[in-house]
């Protein structure tokens, strides 16, 4: 739909500026890790398609870190596939749809998943701290974590988003990727 597209290269400064804390999360999961279970490539992986990320850079960037664990023989033979069905390439053919923040917001992420919306699904310690590491402190930090505690996580993003940006978002955040073309919209203004 939008004309954005990104590159391998661009990704990791593209997270510092532009994705919301639910895709960063995962990508420094990924890149301490070397891994992300099921629920983690589903979320992360569709996001990077919509954010424009094209199947080759897909395969070459999720190659270089799972060979790193696995090795690059069972990343080819194991997770290759998945990631050619994400972008339709395989089994029925389905172009998959990145997640909004409504079924991002109600997955049930157990022990060792890093999918998940964070104003939902962290504890507020580490929230606290991922917020802090994005540049929020003091009052607007405090409003977020009002917002969480009654349970208005799209609410906090988009607090979030205004916070980082110093604009206003009226439209509300309820997609991650609309928070990424949000915010190159911004920064490219
Ligand atoms: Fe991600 Fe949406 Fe949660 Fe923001 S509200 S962190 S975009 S799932």
């Amino acid at each position: 739909k939008d004309a954005v597209e990104i590159s391998l290269k661009d990704i990791d400064q593209l997270a510092k500026t532009s994705f919301p804390l639910c895709m960063r999360h995962m990508l420094e999961k990924l890149r301490e890790n070397h891994h992300l279970k099921h629920g983690g490539r589903m979320q992360f992986g569709l996001f990077l398609k919509g954010a424009g990320l094209k199947l080759e850079d897909a395969l070459a960037f999720w190659r270089a870190e799972f060979s790193q664990k696995v090795g690059s023989e069972r990343f080819d033979k194991e997770y290759a596939y998945s990631i050619r069905h994400n972008y339709g390439k395989e089994g029925k053919r389905t172009d998959y749809t990145p997640y909004s923040c409504q079924k991002i917001i109600s997955a049930t992420p157990g022990v060792g998943d890093h999918h998940g919306c964070p104003y939902r699904h962290f504890g507020e310690d580490n929230l606290r701290a991922a917020l802090n590491k994005m540049g929020i402190s003091g009052h607007p930090l405090e409003e977020i974590m009002d917002k969480v505690k009654n349970r208005h996580y799209q609410l906090a993003c988009t607090m979030t988003f205004e916070a980082e940006h110093g604009v206003s978002c009226d439209t509300g955040i309820n997609h991650p990727n609309q928070y990424f073309s949000e915010s190159q919209k911004v920064l490219k203004a």
